[in-house]
């Protein structure tokens, strides 16, 4: 499996890091090593300084696809959970300003952390999805899906032009603002709505 993720997908967070986009959507790549499951811990990396939470609602890919349409890309994601997209953000600053791809800060080892998922059928409605972050207690990331540049199918559409989707990849969709570093003994605690999707430690 492959897991797509989409950057700077909400304005005011492409502000906060001081980045801008296109109209199209920004696109990366982790590969399945970066999966961090279960709620087990998150160790902070000893190669970099500085290493962000990012709370995304996530896609899962429910059958085969390659250039989809718009109109049809939500016959291809069955469930959505909440991840968090780790990020090196003093390394991805280095990077981006040497003209260099993201991999190495945001495709490292356990970097993708991910809930259990919610049936799509549970949602009343897709295009507002409320989800937040909350790092020891106190709220840092409020987001809602209505608030994405790009909407899921757009995005499912999109990233399909070029990857062949398969059963069971993942789409992070974003992050909206409020990123911030981790320390040590940090506790992040992710919802959707207000069910606990996520409860991990920092280590
Ligand atoms: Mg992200």
């Amino acid at each position: 499996m492959k897991i797509i993720c989409v950057g700077l997908n909400y304005a005011s967070h492409a502000e906060e890091i001081g980045m801008t986009r296109e109209k199209d959507p920004v696109v990366f790549m982790k590969p399945d090593t970066a999966l961090l499951r279960g709620n087990m811990p998150f160790f902070i990396p000893d190669w970099a300084g500085q290493f962000d939470y990012e709370a995304e609602l996530v896609l899962r890919i429910s059958r085969l696809g390659r250039h989809v349409e718009t109109r049809f890309a939500h016959r291809y994601y069955d469930a959505i959970g909440l991840g968090i997209d780790f990020t090196a953000r003093d390394l991805q600053a280095k990077l981006a300003a040497a003209g260099q791809p993201w991999e190495i800060c945001k495709s490292f080892d356990y970097s993708a952390a991910i809930s259990d998922f919610i049936p799509v059928s549970e949602f009343p409605d897709v295009s507002n999805i409320d989800f937040s972050l909350s790092l020891n207690g106190e709220l840092r990331q409020h987001g809602n899906s209505a608030d994405m540049i790009n909407s899921f199918d757009e995005i499912v559409a999109y990233v399909s032009r070029f990857f062949s989707l398969r059963i069971g990849d993942l789409i992070f969709t974003g992050t909206p603002p409020g990123v911030g570093p981790v320390k040590i003994g940090d506790n992040i605690v992710g919802k959707i709505g207000e069910r606990t999707m996520l409860d991990l430690r920092v280590k």
